[in-house]
């Protein structure tokens, strides 16, 4: 071996070590990689780091010249460093941008969104169209006490409507509290809590010990309306049911057959002209009809002019004002408008039931 090759600080070494650092520097393809030369060629134990160490052996002539060479090699190789560097930064994140590319024209499975219940939302559907008229929504708590839900509706005490067999009553009995049978006590409620003018449509659940079929639900729903001002008469009554049967049903007829309820008076049943077959299929075996079966008319609900009694019982003067009151089961209505077969279906929460029903609902 020469001896000039045994010498860290002869120029053709230093020059051979600029030349191998750089060619490391370019070898390298990744930060990994380039950390590693980095190391090898720039660190404590790199050929340019010993020749460096090296120059202070030297006698004081030999030294700057020997310092100028080094110093020019070190400065070659870190630039020659800092250069590869920024390349090998910039083809990485090309590459992981590549990697990571999102296409957001690929169409993906939609997860299925949740939707109201259809009972609620004909709830809602009811509502629009009496607060679009200016009334107000009244609610009621369900546990309701037995003056309430009775006496202050002129159910007296030996009204078979309270009798065990159609009331949940609540423990202890003598706590004198029921789970609402209707929807009625929000109307006592609001003549208590509000003087006249009242125009109120209380939607809500009410219960009734009740058989589980395909017709009858011991929790159903329940819609009422209550209007209580000066001049109030049966045609008030008449056109707000019209409006309201139009709104719901489309271009159709109601009709009203005298009843008995005991917190109207007088009372009637009201009923609402068949929105399928609008009556052609009476007495027309050729034009059968499944939603009326062939009556022309269904049944819903009952209205009425306020009782005197119960205006009194909450501390309003009939001599002064008079009101109208109707109320409806919201689930039959879902039922008659939908064509839906069993109300059972409306509780038991199977979804393809209820989102088929929302998209005819809306
Ligand atoms: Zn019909």
């Amino acid at each position: 071996m020469p001896a000039e090759d045994a010498n860290p600080l002869a120029p053709e070494r230093v020059a051979r070590a600029v030349e191998e650092a750089c060619q490391a520097f370019a070898d390298a393809r990744t930060a990994a990689e380039l950390k590693e030369a980095r190391i090898a060629h720039t660190g404590d134990r790199s050929p340019l780091a010993l020749a460096n160490r090296a120059i202070g052996t030297l006698p004081g002539p030999e030294r700057k010249d020997a310092g100028q060479r080094i110093g020019r090699a070190r400065a070659q190789v870190a630039q020659a460093l800092s250069a590869r560097e920024q390349e090998v930064v910039a083809a990485e994140l090309e590459a992981r941008l590549v990697a990571e590319t999102v296409d957001v024209t690929v169409p993906v499975a939609s997860a299925p969104v949740g939707a109201v219940h259809p009972i609620t939302a004909l709830m809602d559907q009811m509502c629009d169209v009496f607060v679009g008229m200016g009334w107000e929504v009244a609610e009621g708590p369900e546990l309701e006490a037995e003056w309430l839900n009775f006496d202050a509706l002129n159910l007296g005490p030996d009204h078979p409507a309270r009798s065990t067999a159609d009331t949940l009553f609540v423990d202890p009995v003598d706590h004198q509290t029921v789970m609402r049978t209707h929807t009625s006590p929000v109307q006592a409620r609001t003549l208590l809590t509000r003087r006249p003018p009242v125009y109120v449509v209380c939607p809500g659940k009410v219960y009734r010990a009740d058989e589980f079929d395909p017709t009858h639900l011991p929790v159903f729903h329940q819609i009422e309306g209550l209007v209580v001002d000066k001049g109030i008469t049966m045609a008030h009554l008449r056109g707000v049911l019209d409006h309201f049967a139009r709104a719901m049903f489309g271009d159709i007829r109601t009709r009203m057959r005298p009843n008995y309820f005991p917190f109207t008076e007088p009372s009637a049943e009201v009923d609402l002209e068949c929105f399928v077959c609008h009556g052609e299929s009476v007495g027309n075996p050729d034009r059968p009809c499944r939603t009326c079966s062939s009556e022309g008319w269904i049944e819903w609900g009952g209205c009425g002019v306020v009782n005197p009694r119960v205006l009194v019982a909450c501390g309003v003067d009939p001599e002064v004002y008079s009101g109208f009151a109707f109320g409806m089961g919201i689930d039959r209505t879902l039922m008659s408008r939908n064509n839906a077969a069993d109300l059972r279906d409306m509780v038991e929460g199977d979804v393809r039931f209820s989102r088929s029903l929302v998209g005819m609902a809306r």
